[in-house]
């Protein structure tokens, strides 16, 4: 129908797959909670999986599927910075400028024995409701000029994915390997 569908579906990923994704978790055989909604997901629509734990509010989990594998990320969300209150600020992932409250920033602790390494933990300003794969499909006010609608939609989800593999492979694979120090 769309000559823009190029792009590859998300494979829809299991549960252990996706459990097993996490490559920060800490401790490394620590349990992953998967969303309540997890059997709904409509993985053609998305372009990562997030949600936030709901034992741990501070707490969200990215999962994507990178280089044919998925792979994914514990995160959490940093306390409000008041300096950046009144601000317009975007996400990092699907680039849409929001509310200063509505982007946070959100760091991968590593998760290591040696405490020194947490210090280099990496990070990305990300939105709070983890609304980036819905906030892609919104449809575009465009001009005479611009690309036809789907086309923009398109080209937003492959941002979004390239972005999110990006910062994926940017976390280290499973530091979180116990390691005896000597
Ligand atoms: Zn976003």
């Amino acid at each position: 129908m769309s000559n823009y569908q190029e792009r590859h579906d998300m494979r829809p990923l299991g549960r252990d797959e996706v459990r097993g994704s996490i490559m920060n978790l800490d401790p490394p055989t620590g349990r992953v909670r998967l969303p309540a909604w997890f059997d709904e997901i409509r993985w053609e629509r998305i372009d990562y999986l997030g949600w936030r734990d709901t034992r741990a509010q501070q707490r969200v989990y990215l999962v994507a599927e990178v280089d044919g594998e998925a792979r994914g990320v514990v995160l959490r969300q940093n306390p409000s910075q008041p300096a950046l209150a009144s601000r317009a600020v975007m996400c990092d992932l699907c680039r849409f400028t929001r509310r200063f409250n509505e982007v946070a920033l959100f760091t991968a602790p590593r998760a290591s024995a040696d405490k020194r390494r947490r210090l280099s933990a990496v990070g990305l300003l990300l939105c709070v409701d983890l609304g980036c794969v819905r906030a892609v499909h919104r449809t575009p006010v465009t001009g005479p000029h611009d690309p036809p609608p789907e086309q923009v939609v398109a080209s937003r989800r492959q941002g979004l994915r390239r972005r999110t593999a990006d910062f994926l492979r940017s976390v280290p694979d499973r530091v979180g390997t116990p390691r005896r120090s000597r």
